[in-house]
């Protein structure tokens, strides 16, 4: 479904749903392109109903001529759909440049990106990209594990996606990996746990976020891929899994957030500083000395 957001004359495009990440909310969001050029995960239907397309360029320099005019204090921008990267590096490019150039006081713009997207790129685009403003990209990792991997059909092991991402550190653009919880239900949680600590520690992003699975639509279509005794993670065990996660990350500096609406206990910390107290949090939680976010008040 396609809505305007309309005052007047004024059009700023979303075709719903728009999604962004929790550390967006006071951005700017602008729909770069529409969908995904992946869309096959098998926990995401955010994108199904839509066909990956970039937007004109004339569509998107109206709606920014449109807020220049009226909101110039604009310091954050983020580039939806589901891997804005995707673009082409000349046409990202002349959309980066455009923002800054009728933004002046833009300071940050942010994008989703799939591991896919950083296939095609060069540490040479990416490097462009950052020198023309494009700050920060979101990468879904969603597990290090591969049998994960395979199940929900992301396509790419965790070796592939950790080499892969050695351009954008090589380029110097940051990143925020995410993750995601209860995948592979909770038979295998340490391990799944352990090896995407491991992934994170190889990739060592400047942010990590961990949110929780949601299946709004119901199990069938998601444990349909799994061995049958599958089954959704209770929001205690989602809450081991992420002990083990954040007790098997070893590398520093990494700026630490699981609190997405997704998730059952928001919490968020810098390693390695902020673990020991993270892991408190964490085991009071599963102590029963913390309430745990109601179902009905849970997200995507
Ligand atoms: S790459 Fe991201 S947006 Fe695309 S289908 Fe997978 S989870 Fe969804």
């Amino acid at each position: 479904m396609t809505f305007f957001y309309k005052k007047a004359k004024q059009l700023i495009y979303y075709d719903e749903p728009v999604i962004r990440p929790p550390a967006e909310a006071d951005s700017l969001i602008l729909q770069a392109t529409i969908g995904c050029t992946h869309n096959r995960c098998t926990f995401c239907i955010t994108y199904k109903q839509k066909k990956y397309r970039i937007r004109e360029f004339s569509e998107i320099k109206a709606e920014i001529d449109w807020v220049s005019q009226r909101a110039q204090g604009i310091r954050k921008v983020f580039l939806g759909d589901g891997d804005a990267l995707a673009m082409p590096t000349d046409e990202l490019i002349r959309l980066l440049a455009y923002l800054r150039e009728k933004l002046p006081l833009l300071k940050k713009i942010a994008v989703y990106a799939s591991p896919g997207n950083f296939v095609s790129k060069s540490v040479q685009d990416l490097v462009r990209l950052k020198n023309a403003g494009l700050t920060l990209a979101y990468v879904g990792f969603e597990s290090g594990d591969d049998d994960t991997l395979q199940h929900i059909k992301k396509g790419f092991s965790s070796d592939q996606m950790a080499t892969l991402m050695e351009k954008p550190n090589e380029a110097g653009l940051k990143l925020s990996a995410t993750v995601i919880l209860g995948l592979a239900g909770p038979a295998h949680m340490k391990r799944v746990a352990e090896n995407t600590a491991r992934l994170i520690d190889r990739v060592q992003p400047r942010f990590a976020s961990a949110l929780t699975l949601m299946l709004p639509f119901g199990e069938d279509s998601y444990k349909k891929h799994w061995p049958v005794d599958w089954r959704m993670p209770q929001p205690a065990e989602t809450l081991t899994e992420l002990r083990y996660l954040v007790n098997a990350i070893t590398a520093d500096k990494i700026i630490f957030r699981a609190n997405h609406a997704s998730n059952y206990l928001p919490i968020e910390g810098t390693f390695q500083k902020g673990k020991a107290r993270m892991l408190v949090q964490i085991d009071s939680a599963l102590a029963g000395q913390h309430a745990l976010r109601p179902e009905f008040l849970r997200g995507l």
